[in-house]
C-alpha cells in the first residue's frame, strides 16, 4: 500500500500537492476504528488532488458504492480538516492488481487532467443508465414512454420536460435518451451547472463564439437539472438564445428539473413559458410494487456482475422496499448495504438483521442539523437565509420559515425552545404554531406535501 501511495504521489504535480495521504489514512483509522478502516478505508488510494476535490482510487464499483453510501460524508469532513477548500470527492476504479496499478502511467494521469476541463468530458453518457435497465412502474411509466417516443419522433414533443424530486430517475432517463440517439445524431448532454461552468469559462477566455457554436450545433440537446439557472440572469440570457436557436433549426431539446417549469423561481417568464411550451411530464415517488421490482433487478445485476449468488427472502425484500420511502437512489443505497452485510457475514439475512442495518441508516440521518435545514429550505425557496430568519411577516418569507421550523422539529432532536432560539430568538410558542400550521397544510394541500417531501429528500441525500 505504502509503495503505491508513494508512487501515486509522484504524479501529483508539486504545486498542487498539499495532502499527506498517509497522515489522512491514520486519521481515518482513528475516526472510524480499525475494523472499518482495515476492511474498507485502507484500500482507498489518492489518485489526484485538486484544489476543490480529490479523486480517490477504489478497487471495484461495489466498493465505491459501499463507501459512498456509508462513509462519504465523514470522509469528506475528515479530509476537509486537512484542506478546507475541498468540497467533494470523486472515485476512480483502479485495478486491484497492484502490478496494474503501478502501471498507471504518468501520461494516463496527465490525460485525466487534460480532459478534465474539456466539454467532451462532461458530455460523456453513462452506458449503465439505459432504457433496458430502467424499470417501469406507475410513478414513471408516462415519463418512460415519452422518453422512448422522443427517440423515434424527433422534434414532435419539443421540448420534452421531465420533472420530479431527487433520486427518482430523471438523469437516468435523460442519459438513456442520449444513448439511444447518439449514433445517428449530434447529441449534447450536459447539466445546467456544467453549462454555466463553460459559459463563464468562455467569457473569461473571451471565447464566446466557440461556446455558442459548440452548443448550437447539436441536433439533440439534453440539459439536466435546469432549476440551477435560477437567479442567474446572464446565464438565463445565454440559455434563452441557445434554446431558441436550437428550436429554430429543429433540434430536439430534452430537459429535466426538480419542479414544473412554471414553478421555477427567479427564472425569466419568457424562459418558463418556452420550457412549458412542449410536453411536461412528471415522475412521482415510487410505489411498493416498483421498489420491489427494482430491488429484484438490482440483485440480478449484482449477481451477474460478480458471479455470486445473493439470497434475500421475499419478506426481507418487501421490508427494505417499504422502509425506504424517499427515493430510488436511497433504496439502492440501502440495498447495497444489506448485500454487503450479508456478504461480510456470509449469511442469509432476516428482517431483524435488516432492521439493525437500517437503524444505522436512520442514525446517520441524525446528523441533520437545524443549520442544514435552514440552508436547504431557504435555497429551495430561493430566499436569503437572513430574510428567512428576519422578523418580516410576508408570506413568501413566513411560509418557508414555518416549514424550516416544522422540519427542525421533525428531523432533529432539538427541543421547541432550542429551535425557537435558532430562529432569531423566537418564542417556542411560535415554533408550536409553525409545526401545527405546516402539519395541517401538508394534509390538505398536495403542493405543500410535495414541497416538504422534496426538501426532506434533499436533506437526506446530502
Ligand atoms: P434524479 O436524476 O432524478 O435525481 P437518478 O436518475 O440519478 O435520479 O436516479 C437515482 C438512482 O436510481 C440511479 O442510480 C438510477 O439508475 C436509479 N433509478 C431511478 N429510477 C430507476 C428505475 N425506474 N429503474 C432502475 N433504476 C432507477
Ligand atoms: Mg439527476
Amino acid at each position: 500500500m505504502d509503495k503505491i501511495i508513494q508512487k501515486q504521489n509522484v504524479y501529483i504535480s508539486e504545486e498542487e500537492k498539499t495532502l499527506n495521504w498517509e497522515e489522512i489514512q491514520s486519521s481515518f483509522k482513528k475516526t472510524f476504528g480499525s475494523e472499518i478502516y482495515n476492511s474498507w478505508l485502507q484500500k482507498l488510494s489518492l489518485v489526484k488532488e485538486y484544489n476543490d476535490y480529490l479523486v480517490l482510487g477504489v478497487p471495484t464499483r461495489f466498493f465505491r458504492d459501499w463507501i459512498v453510501s456509508r462513509y462519504l460524508d465523514k470522509i469528506l469532513e475528515q479530509v476537509k480538516s486537512f484542506k478546507l477548500s475541498l468540497n467533494r470527492i470523486e472515485f476512480k476504479i483502479v485495478e486491484e492488481n497492484s502490478q496494474n496499478r503501478e502501471l498507471l502511467k504518468i501520461d494516463e494521469l496527465s490525460k485525466v487532467a487534460e480532459i478534465k476541463d474539456s466539454i467532451l468530458n462532461y458530455n460523456r453518457l453513462n452506458p449503465n443508465l439505459n432504457f433496458k435497465n430502467f424499470i417501469e412502474g406507475k410513478s414513471n411509466n408516462i415519463a418512460l414512454s415519452y422518453s422512448k417516443k422522443v427517440c423515434h419522433e424527433i422534434s414532435r414533443y419539443n421540448p420534452l420536460y421531465l420533472c420530479g424530486g431527487v433520486g427518482l430517475g430523471k438523469t437516468h432517463l435523460l442519459n438513456a435518451i442520449g444513448l439511444e440517439l447518439q449514433n445517428d445524431n449530434n447529441v449534447m448532454f450536459i447539466s445546467a451547472e456544467r453549462f454555466m461552468y463553460h459559459f463563464i469559462k468562455s467569457i473569461k477566455k473571451n471565447d464566446m463564439v466557440n461556446f455558442k457554436d459548440f452548443f448550437r450545433k447539436s441536433s439533440v440537446f439534453i440539459i439536466d437539472d435546469i432549476q440551477f439557472i435560477s437567479g442567474k440572469e446572464s446565464l438565463q440570457e445565454e440559455f434563452f438564445h441557445t434554446f431558441n436557436s436550437l428550436m429554430d433549426k429543429g433540434s430536439q431539446i430534452i430537459i429535466s428539473s426538480d419542479r414544473n417549469p412554471m414553478k421555477l423561481d427567479r427564472v425569466q417568464d419568457r424562459i418558463k413559458s418556452r420550457l412549458a411550451g412542449g410536453l411536461v411530464v412528471d415522475i412521482e415517488t415510487p410505489d411498493l410494487e416498483l421498489k420491489v421490482k427494482i430491488i429484484k433487478k438490482k440483485i440480478e445485476e449484482i449477481q451477474n456482475q460478480f458471479k455470486e449468488s445473493i439470497t434475500l427472502d421475499d419478506d426481507v425484500i418487501n421490508f427494505i422496499a417499504a422502509e425506504s420511502k424517499t427515493s430510488i437512489r436511497e433504496l439502492i443505497g440501502v440495498l447495497n448495504r444489506v448485500i454487503a452485510f450479508s456478504r461480510v457475514h456470509n449469511k442469509i439475512l432476516t428482517i431483524n438483521d435488516c432492521k439493525n442495518i437500517l437503524r444505522d441508516v436512520f442514525n446517520q440521518t441524525k446528523i441533520i442539523t437545524v443549520d442544514k435545514i435552514q440552508n436547504v429550505v431557504s435555497s429551495f425557496f430561493n430566499i436569503q437565509l437572513s430574510e428567512m430568519l428576519s422578523q418580516r411577516r410576508s408570506r413568501p418569507l413566513a411560509r418557508p420559515r414555518q416549514i424550516a421550523m416544522y422540519l427542525a422539529k421533525k428531523m432533529t432532536t432539538r427541543s421547541l425552545p432550542e429551535i425557537g432560539r435558532r430562529f432569531a430568538n423566537r418564542d417556542h410558542t411560535t415554533v408550536i404554531h409553525a409545526v401545527k400550521t405546516i402539519s395541517r397544510l401538508s394534509d390538505q394541500d398536495d403542493e405543500m406535501k410535495k414541497n416538504i417531501n422534496q426538501i426532506k429528500n434533499i436533506l437526506l441525500e446530502q
